[in-house]
């Protein structure tokens, strides 16, 4: 399975090694959806490899293609409920 590039794995997961809520859009993602830390990034985002979610989330934007990874993980609600709460909140939910 090969990358395509897409930038759904920067945007869709929530990624505690960057303090990135599910849903947003990690802040180190260019506006061409590459990132622009990329010889600097943590070690989960080297870590990542493209697989058969890629394929089952292709649709025509990147907006499609996020709604369809957390779809596919059932987080659909749990990030909605992230994006009307804030990133502050959901720090403060991790830290307990
Ligand atoms: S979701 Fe898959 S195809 Fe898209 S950028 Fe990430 S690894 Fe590559
Ligand atoms: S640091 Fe780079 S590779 Fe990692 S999630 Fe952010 S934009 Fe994507």
């Amino acid at each position: 399975m090969e990358c395509t590039r897409c930038g759904a794995c920067c945007v869709a997961p929530d990624i505690a090694a960057l303090d990135k809520p599910l849903g947003l859009r990690c802040p180190h993602l260019g506006a061409d959806n590459l990132c622009t830390v990329y010889d600097r990034r943590p070690q989960v985002c080297r870590d990542y490899q493209a697989d058969e979610v890629c394929q089952r989330i292709e649709a025509p934007t990147l907006e499609e293609r996020v709604h369809k990874y957390l779809a596919l993980f059932e987080l659909t609600h749990e990030a909605e409920r992230v994006r009307q709460g804030g990133c502050s909140s959901m720090r403060q939910a991790r830290r307990g």
